[in-house]
């Protein structure tokens, strides 16, 4: 770590409280929490983590997130500013992977673009959204998507096109040990009320079904084929249900909040709950669509 730490000219905060990068507002230290300066320092930062062999994980801005209390053995690398450009030409728009997915939504609308409306009031950052093919209201961010930029653990930049990559229900086949970079998009020239209407019914609806006054990680599991997850939550009567700060949240039973002082393994033992408890009333297995960090293997089965 302490050569990365002389080589990195950007930000390289050592045993950094991840519980400072998550929507969740939990998790332990990571080795390192790395933001690097441009395209050549995450080059360098890369080859030398590679040869280092040095576990590397890649993050945007943790709002799907769980990290273990004990923290990530390893290092863990974020685009954040330097990583921020956003470009709208036509009906082409081209963004970096570290854009915030609402302020590339917000400018589409602004120039009555459709195609990613109905992802207005996503949290995260574009690089994100795209390696969790992120959706909402019956759009998904792969839907327009025309080419993305990715860089290989040896500090090469990679392009792939739409079909090279597998894009499904909250996964995208993205290689683990590449990180994405930035994305173009073709989206439709439309009208003001057209846009604005997706736009409205998805803001809408987010409001009236979740619970936005604490802190979450969004939906905790996929929904399953049988229906919605949240549902069956709710029936197997976990709905309200509370150990240590956190809650699964009485307005949405997918959403486990933290009510301020939740540690990660709250979080886990109410994850092993409505797993256990959900299969054994309707036989129903529950996937997690949160992205886990730091665990033992095997913590999340029942
Ligand atoms: C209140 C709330 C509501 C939500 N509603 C929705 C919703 O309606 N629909 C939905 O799809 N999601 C929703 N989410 C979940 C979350 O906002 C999305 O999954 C979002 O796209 C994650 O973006 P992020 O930048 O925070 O990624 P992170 O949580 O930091 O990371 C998510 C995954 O992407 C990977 N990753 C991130 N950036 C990169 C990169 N540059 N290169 C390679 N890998 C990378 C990480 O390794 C991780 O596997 C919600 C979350 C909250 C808190």
């Amino acid at each position: 770590m302490e050569t990365l730490n002389t080589i990195t000219q950007g930000t390289f905060l050592k045993n950094e409280a991840m519980a400072h990068h998550t929507s969740y507002g939990i998790g332990g230290p990571a080795k390192a929490y790395v933001t690097p300066m441009d395209k050549f320092d995450l080059a360098h930062i890369l080859q030398c983590a590679n040869k280092h062999h040095i576990a590397t994980y890649f993050v945007g801005s943790g709002s799907n997130l769980l990290v273990a209390d004990e923290g990530i053995d390893g290092l863990v690398i974020t685009l954040g500013k330097s990583f921020n450009q956003l470009k709208i030409n036509g009906t082409t728009v081209f963004a970096q992977s570290g854009v915030m997915l609402g302020k590339m939504v917000k400018e589409c609308i602004h120039l009555n673009l459709s195609g990613v409306e109905s992802l207005v009031g996503v949290p995260g950052t574009l690089g994100g959204a795209l390696v969790m093919n992120a959706g909402a209201f019956g759009g998904e961010i792969s839907n327009f998507l025309k080419e993305v930029t990715v860089m290989t653990m040896d500090g090469q930049e990679k392009i792939y096109n739409p079909e090279d990559i597998s894009f499904s229900y909250r996964h995208s086949t993205f290689p683990e040990n590449e990180i994405v970079l930035s994305a173009a998009f073709e989206l439709i020239q439309s009208d003001t009320i057209t846009v604005m209407e997706k736009r409205s019914k998805a803001s809408g609806g987010r409001k009236a079904s979740q619970p936005l006054k604490f802190r979450s990680a969004g939906s905790v599991f996929k929904n399953p084929n049988e229906g919605a997850a949240g549902y069956y939550i709710d029936q197997a009567g976990l709905k309200g249900t509370q150990i240590g700060g956190a809650e699964i949240s009485p307005i949405h039973a997918n959403f486990f909040v933290n009510h301020g002082e939740a540690k990660a393994s709250d979080i886990v033992a109410l994850i092993r709950l409505a797993r256990e408890t959900v299969q054994d009333k309707f036989g129903i297995a529950l996937d997690l669509e949160v992205k886990t960090l730091g665990f033992k293997p095997g913590t999340f089965d029942v």
